[in-house]
């Protein structure tokens, strides 16, 4: 990374998280910025814990500089601001990189912490090199990726301290909360979750092609992960992205209901968070 980063700003997941608070939907179409509903001050757990950061040590000269980028560049600290500044927490969550020996990322219950492994944000790297132009164009794509990861992880923690309930499967949840939070009307945020879907797409291509796909895992097939994210990302906006739809991105089957989906997002999680918004 040469320069900083327009990470997907505070401000701007401060205000999708506001959303929660059922404004967002008319921020988006002009209305104050960051405005929350007088409704939404009540805070129903109390006010114990903040998101911290730890950047964990890196011994592979490569994934140490990778920390040295993302450490100058305050990609933790950006996101538990704008976490910081909308959540309560009963206690601590940290979120955190770390070296891991394996090309993955994480939340640990009973360390309460969320882990991205720089072995992942180094392999977002080979995966947008070739697609990439500048290496600011590289530097964001992989940062926007990254925070969505962050945020899929944030809300598997979300899960266990808030005990939300989850209904069907927690990873598909956690990617719509992920979806919701990064489309906050900003090209940065949208591009983080198109980019998010386009490494789970290379994943699944690039895969070894050892037998058939893991129909067995926790997660949806990293493709059905891609036209789910994809389809969220058209159907909050779908004027904007009708190029996905018209360059057979998403088939239009599945594009016809994706505003649908989209809005069913927003009406659960913005219902599961709100006890949990910090009053202003
Ligand atoms: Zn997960």
């Amino acid at each position: 990374m040469k320069k900083p980063l327009t990470v997907v700003s505070a401000l701007a997941l401060a205000c999708a998280l506001a959303a929660c608070s059922d404004t967002k939907i008319e921020t988006r179409t002009g209305g104050a910025q960051g405005e929350r509903s007088p409704e939404s001050k009540a805070v129903k757990v109390e006010d114990r814990g903040d998101f911290r950061v730890s950047y964990g040590g890196a011994k592979k000269k490569e994934l140490a500089e990778l920390r040295q980028d993302l450490l100058e560049n305050r990609v933790l600290e950006e996101t538990a601001d704008g976490l910081n500044r909308t959540l309560a927490l009963p206690e601590d969550v940290t979120l955190s990189f770390a070296e891991c020996g394996e090309i993955s990322a994480y939340y640990l219950p009973d360390e309460r912490r969320v882990a991205v492994c720089y072995e992942l944000v180094d392999e977002l790297y080979d995966a947008f090199r070739d697609g990439a132009g500048a290496d600011e164009e590289l530097d964001e794509r992989v940062v926007g990726a990254t925070v969505f990861i962050l945020f899929h992880e944030v809300g598997h923690a979300l899960v266990r301290v808030y005990r939300l309930p989850v209904t069907g499967r927690e990873e598909d949840a956690v990617d719509q909360l992920s979806t919701y939070l990064v489309t906050d009307g900003t090209e940065e945020g949208e591009a983080a979750a198109l980019d998010a879907a386009e490494s789970l797409y290379r994943d699944e291509n690039a895969g070894s092609g050892e037998g058939e796909p893991r129909y067995w895992d926790e997660h949806s097939l990293d493709q059905q992960r891609f036209y789910n994210i994809v389809c969220w990302v058209y159907g909050q906006n779908e004027e904007k992205y009708r190029s996905i739809v018209e360059d057979g991105v998403l088939p239009a089957e599945r594009a016809a209901r994706c505003a649908e989906e989209y809005a069913q997002i927003e009406r659960s999680w913005t219902t599961l968070l709100k006890p949990y918004l910090k009053a202003e």
